[in-house]
């Protein structure tokens, strides 16, 4: 009946499934939850309010390809994101940038300050905290200690349970300083929000003959992985596979479970016309939230509070950021090496491969791995 099962209808399962289904080949999406289009599945609230039900997701690439691939299924909201840190009652810009600087430091000073860091690191350049703080320079160990102990250490201390430096450093690396005027929290060529919410695109994605989307469906309860095979109902099933959820899940949890951190969201609603002066203010020094989104800002309008913590693995919770250390990628390669025994079989997106993907890179990797599959 399938040439292809596909589970999960996020980024990866959704891009891979339209592919397919372009090339002719019908495609079975099996998605555990009552929509698709995984974490980032927006909706409107009862304020007619287009939300993100799991968490901001800002669109930003530089991937031409990608840009204009998600251009076919949805126009643009024209969003730059600003982020701004409540550093004691103070807001200030987040990346730290030279407008920061002028915030933070005395005129005379940040004059002084401005100049020794355009001519170490260059007009224009980013600088990772933790690269920074290695600065033989006072001075410019001095601004690294304020960006470190202000605007990173508590906040990731409430998102990760760790220290910046206890951490891998590609996360803190995210948000680099940037030695320019630029308040943007991205700086790529493309950024936006699709025009009619994520839920509307991914409509639009999956929106083909070929492809069945089945919804409240466990593929766990469908599927069976067994000596190198793959059973669909009972009956063995030959064509490509693609998982899209945990990779422990997949196996049974067989080596131990792969620790993730989870998120709590509380969505609130005021009437005023504006909570806060920006999209997203994250609480660097205070409060046990990280980060306050106003969705009116991105956009209609609402506002919402987030808190951080460890994945426990009940079934009320969602895994959402993969923690990336030595210890933690050597469990995920014992699962990854179980699924190297299904030829058939691939593992693609944050979950099944434990990374820390932006919604370009999955949808990047989904289209390359549509092409494998098809070549
Ligand atoms: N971070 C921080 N303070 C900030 C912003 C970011 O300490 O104001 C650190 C924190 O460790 C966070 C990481 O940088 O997890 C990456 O931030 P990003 O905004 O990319 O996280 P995401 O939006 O993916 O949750």
């Amino acid at each position: 009946m399938f040439d292809s099962i596909i589970v999960g209808s996020g980024c990866a399962g959704a891009v891979i499934a339209n592919r397919l289904a372009a090339a002719g080949k019908k495609v079975l999406v099996l998605e555990k939850r009552s929509h698709i289009g995984g974490n980032c599945y927006d909706e409107y609230d009862e304020n007619g309010i287009l939300i993100h039900t799991y968490g901001p997701h800002i669109f930003h690439t530089n991937n031409g390809q990608v840009y204009e691939y998600l251009s076919q299924y949805t126009k643009w909201f024209d969003y730059s994101h600003e982020v701004l840190a409540n550093v004691y009652g103070t807001l200030i810009p987040v990346p730290f940038n030279l407008n920061t600087l002028y915030m933070v430091y005395e005129k005379e000073k940040a004059d002084r300050l401005k100049d020794k860091l355009i001519s170490t690191y260059k007009e224009g350049s980013k600088v990772p905290i933790l690269e920074l703080m290695n600065s033989d320079d006072e001075e410019i160990k001095d601004i690294a200690d304020y960006v470190y102990n202000n605007i990173f250490l508590k906040y990731t201390m409430k998102q990760w349970g760790q220290k910046p430096e206890e951490i891998d450093s590609s996360v803190t690396a995210r948000v680099p300083v940037s030695i320019s005027y630029d308040n943007r929290y991205f700086t790529d060529k493309y950024q936006g929000m699709p025009l009619d919410g994520y839920t509307k695109m991914f409509e639009n994605i999956l929106a083909d003959n070929n492809i069945t989307v089945k919804l409240n469906t466990d593929a766990k309860e469908h599927i069976l992985f067994e000596g190198g095979k793959v059973y669909y109902n009972g009956t063995e099933f030959t064509g490509d596979v693609i998982f899209t959820g945990q990779a422990d899940e997949l196996f049974d949890y067989c080596y131990g479970r792969l620790p993730y951190r989870t998120l709590d969201f509380v969505f609130e609603n005021y009437k005023t016309e504006h909570f806060q002066p920006k999209g997203v203010v994250n609480y660097t020094v205070s409060e046990d939230y990280t980060r306050i989104t106003e969705f009116k800002y991105l956009t209609n309008q609402k506002d919402d509070s987030q808190y951080s913590k460890a994945y426990t693995g009940s079934d009320d919770e969602i895994p959402y950021y993969a923690i990336i250390n030595e210890e933690n990628l050597a469990l995920y390669n014992r699962y990854a090496d179980l699924a190297a025994k299904y030829p058939k079989l691939k593992l693609v997106g944050r979950l099944a491969e434990y990374k820390y993907y932006n919604i370009d890179a999955i949808v990047a990797k989904a289209l390359q791995v549509a092409e494998e599959i098809l070549a």
